[in-house]
């Protein structure tokens, strides 16, 4: 035998159990954005390696080593998309949908990132994306939160998550506490990890991320960047903060939450939860003021986040608050034998399924008898088999096996059959 090509690790397949799950969310998520008034844009999964490089920073974890990149045919360098933002201002700013506009949008699909595998952290993974644009206030910073505890209601998970929230304040404050705290990490230059050394001279914000203990503990008296911050940073973040407030929305201020991406400012936000071991964050976002310039478009303000629904998944799985009507059950199995019986039992499947569009059937294909189809629909989980013999036919009748109870088969002519069926799982 010829030996089995296997997936990509990292790369997951989604079996046929697990999808009524992500129907489920992907279906709250989009009916809950279309009702705040959000509208889906579609972008392609690869984009200009420049594209990434310029956005979301050359000296990021992102770009320096997760990214999937390659020369095409005419030697373009392109990348999986490791992420959804810079795409979508790529795409809106294409089309003309930036200049003197507000946008509200999302996206969702497959990100792409080569990071180690494990529990929550995968190479192909999918995000829920939502992006505005063209406005600059805190109020839409707030409505994007708001919308994200409702979601987290309506799927019952919001006591489980907590709101981390903080301000990367103006580029010129970033870039002023960027020198205060270089100049107080160069005094422990050499008790950083490694990658903080590295950092230190590139990014120097990303070590306040850092995992080291010991880094942690040198930041302790690292200066703050609250004493950094510039006034209009300052009254839009106090701005975002009242509005959460008043409408009774719990955070925590993280003076240490950076972010991964270069291209936040101001706001920035992560939804967390402790469920889940090492990989707890599902929601992360934040304003990104310059990107849209940066990208060679007019400076529009802008601000989103993106979920990752693996990780949600995962954590509807472990809290068990899958609603048990998102289950694909079967209906009916429809067993036909004999004669002409397939053709019958084709149109007649067709005929219940105009009659009543809700009944879920399979049909039986490729003949056999009928103990080993009945034992078929058994298996199908299906509620009950219709039954269509040579004798059903000739009568215009069908049999209807009930396999979840133990009742006697009954009999049912053809013009009664959709109606029947329909009382008959509604009672159950
Ligand atoms: P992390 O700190 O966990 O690496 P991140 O800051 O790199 O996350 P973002 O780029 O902000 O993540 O992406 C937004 C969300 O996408 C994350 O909060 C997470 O839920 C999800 N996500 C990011 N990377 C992965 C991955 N490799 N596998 C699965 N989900 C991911
Ligand atoms: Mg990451």
């Amino acid at each position: 035998m010829a030996k089995k090509i296997q997936a990509i690790r990292g790369m997951n397949d989604l079996l046929p159990e697990a999808s009524p799950r992500w129907q489920y969310l992907e279906k709250t998520v989009s009916s809950l954005l279309t009702r705040y008034g959000y509208q889906e844009i579609r972008m392609p999964i690869v984009e200009q390696t420049a594209l990434f490089k310029r956005s979301i920073g050359e000296v990021t974890d992102i770009v320096e080593k997760e990214m999937y990149t390659f020369e095409d045919r005419n030697g373009d360098s392109l990348t999986l998309r490791p992420e959804g933002t810079a795409g979508c201002v790529r795409a809106a700013e294409e089309h003309g949908l930036l200049y003197n506009q507000q946008q509200r949008l999302w996206y969702q699909g497959p990100m792409f990132r080569h990071e180690r595998p494990q529990k929550g952290r995968y190479r192909q993974f999918h995000q829920i994306g939502v992006e505005t644009f063209g406005l600059k206030g805190p109020d839409i910073d707030a409505e994007l939160i708001l919308l994200t505890v409702r979601l987290w209601r309506e799927l019952g998970i919001l006591e489980h998550l907590t709101l981390e929230l903080n301000t990367l304040g103006s580029s010129a404050a970033r870039a002023e506490y960027r020198q205060a705290l270089t100049s107080y990490l160069e005094g422990f230059y050499n008790e950083l990890d490694e990658d903080s050394q590295r950092r230190l001279s590139t990014n120097p914000l990303r070590v306040l991320d850092s995992k080291s203990a010991a880094t942690q503990k040198i930041l302790e008296n690292a200066p703050l960047f609250e004493s950094y911050l510039d006034d209009e940073s300052r009254q839009h973040f106090t701005g975002l903060c009242q509005f959460l407030d008043a409408a009774g929305v719990a955070y925590k201020l993280n003076p240490m939450l950076v972010r991964g991406l270069d291209y936040y400012s101001k706001t920035v936000f992560e939804w967390t939860t402790t469920a889940l071991g090492s990989q707890g964050t599902v929601c992360a976002g934040g304003r990104y003021d310059a990107l849209v310039e940066q990208l060679g478009g007019k400076a529009t303000p802008a601000v989103g986040f993106a979920m990752g629904v693996e990780r949600l998944i995962l954590l509807l799985e472990t809290l068990d608050v899958f609603p048990a009507e998102i289950s694909q059950q079967l209906d009916i199995y429809l067993a036909a034998s004999g004669e002409g019986a397939d053709a019958y039992a084709l149109l007649l499947a067709e005929r219940l399924r105009s009659e009543q569009p809700s009944l879920r059937i399979l049909t039986h294909c490729g003949g056999g008898g009928f103990k080993q189809q009945i034992k078929r629909a058994d298996r199908s989980g299906a509620q009950v088999a219709i039954l269509l013999g040579e004798n059903e036919i000739a009568q215009g009748i069908a049999s209807v096996k009930y396999l979840r109870e133990d009742q006697e088969q009954s009999e049912v002519t053809l013009s009664d059959l959709a109606g029947f069926l329909h009382q008959y799982l509604q009672s159950r």
